[in-house]
């Protein structure tokens, strides 16, 4: 059996990054990744990469030939292919930078435990003589997410029935896409496709659109999604889904008044959460716990109930996002050579994003969470058409809201609905985790024309 310092489950990304500190310390690495399309894991493959570069390319096609959609599919099937060329080179690119390394071994197979120290790499699922065991001192779990599928009559026989996973790779544009759960996912799939000109309707079964946003925020986002020609049926419980000659029927009850309504669409996305990926791992073999909500139990180091087996990104439940699995593996690192400080509790607020047209992006409390924690609050709010660079770049819509602390002048939240607010974002995390006041944000001196500036205006008033 090959002995290893640290095996490595799934080349995602806190994973590879991992892998390469590890090798450039000496260490022997072995990397098992269950599929050569996932190699890179789901950002590059099928998720942050491929769904932004859609969306910018659904913000061109919507500009140039709203309303046709013959023209619209063919600029469609031209997007996906400028992203699977994107997504391919990136792909290669990363195992270039893996497999150039001398000390790492990149596996193909699916990994599951046989006890705490052993895995095995099966490389044809179900053919025990395809796989073979590996050892490790050190173990790292970092198999990511899957989506998932909510008990619906109907769900698993359709063909019209696709995942963040698969959508994109249907080459026909939906006339009419239907879309179950409006999280992240389900309205930057919407923004791609009305973009390019489908009708979208989003099912959501909550009475809250974006319950965790700030509400003004939140109700703004969805009136200028309804400009959009993306409608969003609050209250809709999904009962069953039926293929027809030509597409797909959903069944739903409106739950506020139990009205049963049904809705005819081309091709149904369901983009209604994602769940750790643990499926053939057999944790039990090395009695690695895993908690309530499915996901493994870690501690604030991103150990696992077993010291040396460790588990990072979306497996360890919680928040799903890149640079939170990126994170985590700078946390495993810092424990394995440096001063042993940092932990998973250190990075809050974390800032987020969500990449519709335009974007939103929020750090920090709301004005709903900051006024049931008894702060002193003060709140500014800007019209994203007050920033003359939204003006420049033709995209007005939007608004900005910031919550201030008034006895100690910190800045609490904030959330941005306009241009570049993914970008922006991260000046407002800054100067919140360097302890700055809000008038560091009034008094920065910013170029100009830039959104960053709009931060002097939103800032101002306190
Ligand atoms: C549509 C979509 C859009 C997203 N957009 C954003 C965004 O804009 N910004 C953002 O920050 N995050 C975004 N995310 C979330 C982000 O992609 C994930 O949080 C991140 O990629 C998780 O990385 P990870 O390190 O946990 O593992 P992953 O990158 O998911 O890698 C896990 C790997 O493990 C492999 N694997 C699983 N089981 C086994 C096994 N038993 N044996 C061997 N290999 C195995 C898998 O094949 C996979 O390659 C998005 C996700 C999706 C789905």
């Amino acid at each position: 059996m090959k002995r290893y310092d640290a095996i490595i489950i799934g080349f995602g990304k806190g994973g590879k990054l991992l892998a390469a500190e590890l090798a450039n310390r000496n260490w022997k690495v072995a990397v098992i990744e269950r599929s050569p399309e996932m190699y890179g894991g789901t950002c590059i493959n099928v998720g942050c990469i491929p769904t932004k570069t859609m969306i910018h390319e659904a913000e061109f096609a919507e500009r140039i030939y709203q309303d046709d959609y013959i023209k619209q599919s063919k600029l469609y099937s031209l997007a996906l292919k400028r992203k699977d060329k994107l997504v391919t080179f990136l792909r290669e690119k990363n195992v270039e930078n893996l497999t150039g390394n001398p000390n790492i071994t990149l596996y193909d197979g699916t990994a599951s435990f046989v006890c705490e120290d052993t895995v095995k790499v099966t490389l044809t699922p179900g053919k025990d003589e395809e796989s073979f065991e590996l050892e490790g001192k050190e173990i790292f779990i970092n198999t990511g997410s899957t989506p998932i599928l909510p008990d619906i009559d109907g769900l698993r026989d359709s063909k019209y029935v696709y995942t963040s996973d698969t959508l994109l790779h249907a080459d026909v544009l939906p006339q009419h896409l239907l879309i179950i759960g409006s999280g992240a996912i389900g309205l930057e799939f919407a923004t791609m496709y009305a973009g390019f000109g489908s009708k979208v309707t989003i099912l959501e079964a909550g009475k809250r659109f974006l319950p965790k946003a700030d509400r003004e925020i939140a109700e703004y986002m969805q009136e200028s999604l309804k400009r959009k020609n993306i409608e969003i049926r609050l209250n809709a419980r999904v009962q069953s889904l039926h293929d027809t000659a030509d597409g797909i029927t959903a069944a739903y009850t409106d739950a506020s008044d139990g009205t049963p309504y049904f809705l005819e669409g081309d091709a149904l996305l369901i983009a209604t959460g994602r769940k750790p990926m643990m499926d053939d791992l057999h944790l039990e073999k090395a009695r690695v716990q895993i908690n309530a909500q499915g996901a493994i139990v870690v501690n604030e180091q991103l150990r696992t109930t077993v010291p040396h087996i460790w588990a990072l990104g979306d497996v360890r439940g919680g928040e799903m996002y890149d640079y939170l699995s990126i994170d985590d593996s700078r946390i495993i690192l810092n424990h394995l050579f440096g001063n042993k400080e940092r932990s998973i509790d250190d990075r809050n607020p974390v800032p987020y994003a969500i990449f519709t047209d335009p974007p939103m992006a929020h750090i920090g409390l709301t004005e709903e969470d900051a006024v049931k924690r008894g702060y002193p609050i003060k709140i500014s709010r800007l019209p994203a058409s007050a920033i003359p660079r939204a003006r420049t770049l033709q995209n007005m819509d939007g608004m900005l809201k910031a919550i201030v602390n008034t006895d100690t002048e910190k800045i609490l939240g904030c959330s941005l609905f306009c241009i570049n607010a993914p970008e922006l974002i991260n000046l407002v995390a800054f100067a919140i985790k360097t302890g700055q006041k809000s008038s560091a944000l009034r008094n920065f001196i910013f170029t100009h024309p830039s959104m960053s500036e709009g931060l002097n205006g939103l800032f101002k008033a306190f």
